[in-house]
């Protein structure tokens, strides 16, 4: 994934407007934002097209307006608050396409930065309508897409513009890139993928994707169930998708005819109740009973994950390996995060985690900074795990 274009490669801006797309879709409460990672992201994009010489209009979509222009999903409120975190004015214009957002960034001082209204107000965005790429192209002389997390859609402000304009990845999509590319594009092998979650019907391009590309392919949560059920585990009323039986055993054999070891628990920790400290035992495969429930791995399978990782080069993670939002069940995900983050930070591993889900289990197991990089994107970092092109990606190699 080399093969896309940098900022750097777009040389001297000056004069020049750059349309940069980010992820401004922030969480907020009461007009105010409550979490601003996400424009933090977009500071380094922002200064090294303002070094370049560029005035900066920025694009991002806020909620699901639908091609209607909605007021309380304006963006209006996020100028001033990325103004903030910038440490520079932000102008705002309520229109993304046009005169009037075209006078405005005119209007602008050169370096200045604009933040133009949510491109979902037209409905063309979402249809990746070729007249508003058009339109909306006329507004700048390049376009920078930073917004990784919209990726896997083909919208006028992901895909379309850089059919009309020269087009750059910023620097979150470049880092993100580049750790996905290190991770599952050109990886050091071993690969471990270590996939979890609640279910396998939701994951099942995933596997298949998987188990083609790594290594040693680790299953947990609620999907390994599945698979040991598929095995003949009586799994009591584990949370199980028994009709997916032949899926299962189907990945198993795509598995072993691509020489890539499925990994399933070897010890379980049940429970009668689906509940924070729940009565608990830690117990071998073959002895869950019928009114108990899998809610972890136990300690030995994450030994054996320890010593999977201490014989890869590069691991990837989307889910976790039980009910991790319920103490004691967070100990597996806890312990093999742990194990990742050591051997992340020490240079021996390249540990990349992403998924919602993912994202808060290594939040909570302290080692979102330790790993080589942690995805925010939910959609697009579960397709791209799924092998699929994604288009505002493709769009910068162009
Ligand atoms: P997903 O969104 O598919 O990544 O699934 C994440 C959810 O799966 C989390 O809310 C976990 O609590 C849940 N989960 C993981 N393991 C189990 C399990 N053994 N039984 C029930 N739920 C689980």
């Amino acid at each position: 994934m080399a093969d896309f274009k940098r900022i750097e490669d777009a040389g001297d801006l000056t004069g020049k407007v750059a349309l940069v797309r980010v992820d401004f879709n922030v969480p907020m409460a009461d007009g105010k934002v409550t979490d601003d990672t996400r424009l933090v992201a977009a500071v380094e994009t922002v200064n090294a097209l303002r070094q370049a010489g560029a005035k900066v209009a920025l694009l991002a979509h806020f909620g699901r307006p639908k091609g209607e222009v909605k007021p309380e999903m304006s963006l209006a409120p996020i100028a001033p608050a990325f103004a903030q975190v910038l440490g520079h004015p932000v102008s705002f214009c309520d229109e993304s396409v046009g005169e009037k957002a075209k006078a405005a960034i005119e209007g602008l001082e050169a370096t200045g930065v604009i933040l133009l209204e949510n491109t979902r107000f037209h409905k063309g965005e979402e249809k990746n309508d070729a007249d508003l790429a058009k339109a909306m192209s006329e507004l700048g002389d390049v376009f920078v897409s930073d917004a990784f997390s919209a990726a896997h859609r083909a919208h006028v402000s992901t895909v379309g513009l850089a059919d009309y304009l020269p087009a750059y990845a910023g620097k979150s999509m470049e880092r993100e890139l580049d750790a996905l590319n290190a991770a599952l594009g050109k990886p050091e092998r071993p690969v471990v993928a270590v996939v979890g979650g609640a279910k396998v019907s939701s994951k099942i391009d995933l596997l298949k994707n998987l188990v083609a590309k790594v290594d040693y392919l680790v299953i947990g949560g609620g999907m390994a169930n599945t698979f040991l059920a598929a095995q003949g585990v009586d799994v009591g009323k584990s949370l199980c998708e028994h009709d997916l039986k032949d899926t299962a055993l189907k990945i198993d054999e795509n598995a072993k005819a691509a020489g890539c070891e499925i990994v399933l628990p070897v010890d379980l920790v049940v429970a009668k109740d689906f509940a924070a400290n729940a009565a608990n035992r830690t117990i071998g495969l073959d002895e869950v009973e019928a009114d108990e429930m899998i809610l972890d791995a136990g300690p030995a399978t994450v030994t054996r994950l320890e010593t999977i990782m201490d014989g890869a080069k590069t691991l990837i993670w989307n889910g976790p390996l039980g009910a991790f939002e319920l103490t004691p069940f967070d100990a597996a995900t806890v312990g093999a995060a742990q194990a990742a983050g050591a051997r992340a930070k020490a240079g021996k591993l390249i540990a990349v985690a992403g998924g919602g889900d993912t994202v808060a289990a290594m939040n909570h197991a302290g080692v979102a900074e330790d790993l080589s990089f942690v995805s925010t994107a939910g959609g697009a970092f579960l397709e791209w795990m799924e092998g699929k092109a994604l288009p505002g990606v493709e769009a910068l190699k162009k």
